[in-house]
């Protein structure tokens, strides 16, 4: 059987040209760019909590590295290194493969490295620390919304929502539909580009990974402000824009695992912030505005109020 140092040699171990130094030694070294903070994020996936047990190892190790990044993304950083805690039943050289290629494939088209981890027997359970830079004082922060600003959301929210959906059975997809939602679910696009090119125009971010509602809460609550939503202007997903009204609101509003960004950019910025997302390739949409009063109205095109009561995913909250 594949010994620890067989594995992380076989598996892990590459080439890490970017880092003073990488796997290998007792600690990484990383040398911070003049002029630039490091940006630090760190995403755990539980099998059983996060994922089911026979979860393709492709995917996954595309999805443990991608939410990783989309916190970076969010701050507005770029990627430079990662560590990968890994626990494992056992050491499935099959599984271990094809994991790999699925985390260095998006790890490669980020100029991301692995630069150390920590390997153990025990359930499946995935954890990664993420490194990024930017230059100092330009992160996108939590706390950063002021009163009038537009709201923004990147991309299209509720499809993760809609695939777990189908994968759980409360609902049933064509067969193209589920494969397409179920990619949106196990394969998010973390929108690092879109962060960095929204430096010096956005005050607040965050990505989407508990549900709009939820997360845009923490932009108010960090910013001590509130928010009006127009639920008619959100983006849902190609896939969920075929069902119901009542389901798209709600999956668009409370869905979680988009890992679209929601950002907050003064109104003088609309111009240069559509330019920015159509730079990148990101379609941006603007879904509402910051109130001074705190608390978070919802209503429809035409103004009138809304209630919603589905709250958001927390791993502590019973329903
Ligand atoms: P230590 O005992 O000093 O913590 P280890 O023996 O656990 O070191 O690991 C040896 C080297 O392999 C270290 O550089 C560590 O960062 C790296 N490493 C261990 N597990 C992983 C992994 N899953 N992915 C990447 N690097 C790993
Ligand atoms: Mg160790």
């Amino acid at each position: 059987m594949l010994s620890e140092f067989d594995l992380i040699a076989k598996y892990f171990t590459r080439p890490t040209p970017r880092v003073a130094l990488g796997i290998g030694d007792d600690c990484a070294l990383l040398t911070p760019s003049a002029g630039m903070q490091i940006a630090i994020s760190c995403d755990m996936l539980v099998s059983g909590t996060h994922f089911f047990a026979d979860a393709d190892p492709r995917m996954l190790g595309h999805k443990s590295l991608a939410v990783n990044l989309s916190d970076l993304a969010a701050m507005g950083a770029k990627p430079v290194a990662y560590t990968l805690a890994l626990s494992l039943p056992k050491p499935d050289e099959a599984w271990l493969k094809a994991f790999a290629e699925g985390m260095f494939a998006l790890a490669d088209l980020h100029q991301c490295e692995l630069i150390g981890g920590d390997t153990t027997r025990g359930p499946l359970n995935i954890c990664v620390t993420i490194f990024g830079e930017l230059p100092v004082g330009s992160a996108l922060r939590r706390d950063a919304a002021k009163p009038c600003d537009d709201i923004w959301v990147s991309g299209s929210l509720g499809d993760a929502r809609l695939g777990l959906a189908a994968c759980l059975s409360e609902l049933t997809l064509d067969a193209s539909t589920q494969i397409a939602a179920e990619s949106r679910l196990h394969v998010p696009t973390p929108r690092i580009k879109l962060g960095i090119a929204l430096r010096g125009l956005a005050h607040a971010a965050i990505d989407i990974s508990d549900g709009l509602i939820g997360d845009l809460g923490h932009i108010l609550k960090r910013s001590s402000v509130g928010a009006t939503l127009n639920v008619d202007a959100l983006p849902a997903g190609p896939m969920l824009s075929a069902q119901a009204q009542e389901l798209q609101r709600r999956f668009a509003l409370a869905g979680g695992d988009d890992y679209e960004l929601c950002f907050t950019a003064p109104a003088m910025h609309r111009d240069a912030v559509m330019t920015a997302g159509k730079k990148v390739g990101v379609a941006l949409t603007r879904v509402g505005t910051i109130d001074a009063a705190t608390g978070l109205r919802l209503v429809d095109a035409g103004g009138q109020p809304l209630e919603f009561h589905s709250a958001s995913f927390d791993h502590f909250k019973t329903p």
